[in-house]
């Protein structure tokens, strides 16, 4: 039998109003809701619940792309234990997001391989399920992204969309020291972001070296201002889970 006509109106409208997943559902749906004896507004309701539900996680998704994570992780792979610097009491309650509404900002400061850049990526990832719009940057990416936006003149619009996030991190600040150029482009975006956006900045400098790649010290001065006024501050100052994980390999191997 062809499809009747009421359907693939209904089909053409469901598609037209951008509802794919009652457009998918309805027909298998409306077979289970009459065999329970369920009543339209019923049916009605399972079926938007269905399409708000993967609404929201088509979102979710879409949220974690723009992101650009270098790679996704969670708190639950993160051995607190290794790292006993890193208060887990704080984290624990920084994945709230509460720290964004707040506009305040986390600063990761720790040497090579302590779990910044891990940690850094489990708070934004939190985030983004918490419906946050987030970036994630290394900060050597996101100057080199200024200076070409720059260049072709785009630098405006870049910093507008970058205005629109809820959070931004700044992964790696000093493993490369700026030019004088890069250095204000830097500085102009944590400026703007100042009780407007929060960010979470991670760096293996104390602040005492900060001038060394910023290159400027009245620079410097005014970016930790910024920073650093509402700032959660976490000290990694543990060893590297990188070398003590091949370290513990390598014992294995010998036994
Ligand atoms: P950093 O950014 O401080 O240099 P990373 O966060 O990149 O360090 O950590 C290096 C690697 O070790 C990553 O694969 C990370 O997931 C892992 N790692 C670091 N610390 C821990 C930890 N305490 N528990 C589990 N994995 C860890
Ligand atoms: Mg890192």
């Amino acid at each position: 039998m062809s499809k009747k006509k009421p359907t693939v109106l209904l089909e053409h409208y469901l598609k037209q109003l951008k509802l794919p997943t009652m457009l998918q559902e309805y027909a298998s749906l409306a077979a289970t809701c009459s065999k329970e004896r369920l009543d339209y507004p019923a049916y009605l309701l399972r079926l938007t619940e269905r399409e708000l539900i993967d609404r929201e996680r088509r979102a979710a998704e879409r949220r974690v792309k723009s992101a650009r994570f270098p790679v996704i992780k969670t708190l639950d792979t993160f051995d607190f234990k290794a790292q006993p610097s890193i208060n887990q009491t704080l984290i624990r309650e920084l994945m709230t997001g509460e720290y964004i509404d707040r506009h305040e900002n986390i600063l990761f400061v720790g040497n090579s391989g302590t779990g910044k850049t891990h940690l850094s990526s489990a708070l934004a990832f939190a985030a983004c399920s918490q419906g946050r719009r987030v970036r994630f940057f290394t900060v050597s990416q996101l100057v080199t992204q200024l200076r070409e936006a720059q260049e072709e003149r785009q630098l405006q619009r870049m910093q507008g969309q970058l205005e629109r996030h809820d959070l931004l991190v700044l992964d790696e600040l000093g493993y490369v020291p700026f030019s004088k150029a890069g250095a204000e482009l830097l500085f102009e975006v944590i400026s703007r972001a100042y009780e407007r956006t929060s960010l979470i900045v991670t760096t293996n400098l104390p602040f005492e070296n900060w001038t060394e790649v910023m290159g400027s010290e009245r620079l410097t001065g005014a970016m930790l201002d910024r920073l650093t006024h509402r700032v959660h501050i976490l000290e990694a100052n543990g060893e590297s889970y990188r070398l003590r994980d091949s370290r513990q390999r390598l014992k294995r191997r010998k036994k």
